[in-house]
């Protein structure tokens, strides 16, 4: 049996970063089994769906990586077969019509929960039982699905166990609207019977549903699948993650600087365990998942992992990797990365010290533009009298500087403290802001050997004009 998941997400906004958890542990059980996993669009709901909510969801899906071998799906265009089956039932006798009016149902539930009774739909309920006796062919109906009455649904979940529920507690579901259209629970089971289906993993928001579903999949005379509810991601205080505990949009993730492995490695780590390991590869992740090592409880979103995670892969991965990932955010801060050095050796010196691609992209700016003010504090601090001479003897080395090298300009600060008898801060902090800007940045030989002599040159000038105007002012 080749084992086929499915995500089927219900486009009303962005892909959330729970339903991408889902289609991570579907796509990834799919992978490991080497089967394959369909992206289905439960796009019924005219009202709430749309053309972009479909859209975003696929950006999402494919900046995650998490490729489907079928579909998209869309149950938009599969009424004609779920009308075929809901006729099928009919034909069948497991499904009827029902034509007790809204007005009567509610005033059924209202006797009901007066008597202290279940409130539920009852089809032998004397005045739901005389309103279909009385109903003439073509008069407006549903149709409901006939429940089995006696007996219980058992099915082992694949993440919380066996579950047992009785068929007492479930009553005749409406398959099939007054105005034609089929019913989500239907719709469901005819299509993860139809694409082959064979593991629905999915929200534990969907638990109730599933034993309808699977008297559903009975009666249609369908195999039914086996099932694994995933618990809810939790908020930092402990309410299910919503908007309010900050970004839960995957592509939000994509624009504060995330890159995909790491939200792939958080969200497999967030409910999933391998031993004690955090960090997985992608092939890792395929090779060691299994739903038993799901956990059964909710589990609470931690931004400090994910910022961790987050550099481990930006220090890690091949710097034309997290170029390219880099490239986005340089065209948001408007960085041209033509205008100086190769971006993946600005990457590989810069990367280290960044948790995010926007934080990266911050601090790639003076490799390729220059500034026409130091950092206020920086400057206030080490562009300083005392720098004067430190900094005009660095400025003469490296303008006679014939090898741009690291090695050379590293010779060039030992010399100029060597010289003048000063400590490496007296000219390394002071030809840092001068080059970079700023008080923060590694190593400034490397450093400069990357912004290039002439850019040095002239911000070692500019520096020195700064102390001058601000002794000037003294
Ligand atoms: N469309 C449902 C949702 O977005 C998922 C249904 C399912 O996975 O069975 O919540």
């Amino acid at each position: 049996m080749t084992v086929k998941t499915r995500f089927a997400p219900s486009p009303t906004g962005y892909l959330h970063v729970g339903g991408a958890r889902t289609a991570l542990y579907s796509w990834l059980y799919a992978k490991h089994n080497n089967g394959e996993f369909v992206l289905r669009i439960e796009d019924t709901d005219l009202e709430r769906n749309s053309q972009e909510a479909v859209d975003a969801i696929m950006e999402g899906m494919e900046w995650l990586g998490l490729e489907w071998n079928e579909g998209p799906y869309f149950q938009t265009k599969r009424f004609d077969r779920y009308n075929e089956m809901v006729d099928k039932l009919l034909a069948e006798d497991k499904a009827y019509k029902c034509y007790a009016s809204k007005e009567l149902l509610d005033e059924v539930r209202a006797e009901q929960e007066a008597n202290k009774e279940m409130a539920r739909y009852d089809a032998n309920h004397p005045k739901i039982k005389a309103a279909n006796d009385a109903a003439k062919d073509g008069d407006p109906c549903v149709i409901r699905f006939r429940n089995p009455k006696e007996g219980s649904v058992v099915f082992d979940d694949q993440i919380r166990g066996r579950i047992e529920i009785s068929n007492t507690q479930m009553d005749d579901l409406i398959i099939r609207r007054t105005d034609g259209s089929p019913t989500y629970n239907f719709c469901v089971v005819v299509d993860d019977w139809d694409m082959g289906i064979t593991h629905v993993i999915r929200g534990e928001d969907h638990i109730n549903n599933t034993p309808r579903q699977i008297n559903i999949y009975e009666a249609l005379g369908a195999p039914v699948p086996t099932f694994a509810h995933c618990a809810m991601i939790l908020g930092d205080d402990g309410a299910k993650l919503s908007k309010r505990h900050g970004a839960v949009s995957v592509m939000q993730y994509r624009d504060m600087g995330y890159l995909p492995e790491a939200l792939n490695n958080y969200l497999v780590r967030l409910g999933w365990s391998h031993g004690d390991q955090e960090i997985f590869s992608r092939e890792e992740m395929i090779e060691f998942f299994s739903l038993n090592a799901i956990s059964k409880s909710a589990s609470a979103f931690n931004t400090d992992k994910l910022l961790w995670l987050n550099n481990h892969y930006i220090k890690t991965s091949a710097p034309e990797y997290v170029a390219e990932h880099l490239q986005w955010h340089l065209d948001q801060q408007g960085i041209n990365k033509d205008n100086g050095p190769a971006i993946t050796d600005v990457i590989k010196l810069v990367g280290e010290r960044c948790n995010t691609l926007v934080e990266l992209a911050e601090q790639v700016r003076y490799f390729y533009e220059d500034f026409s003010e130091f950092e206020a504090g920086a400057a206030k601090k080490h562009l300083r009298g005392v720098a004067k001479e430190p900094l005009e003897a660095a400025l003469a080395k490296v303008e006679a500087m014939t090898e741009w090298t690291t090695e050379n300009l590293h010779q060039m600060i030992a010399d100029v403290c060597a010289e003048l008898e000063i400590g490496m801060g007296k000219i390394g902090m002071p030809l840092r802001v001068a080059v970079t800007g700023g008080g923060q940045s590694p190593s400034v030989d490397a450093v400069m050997q990357l912004v290039g002599k002439d850019r040095c040159v002239a911000r070692i000038k500019m520096a020195l004009d700064f102390i001058a105007e601000r002794e000037a002012n003294a």
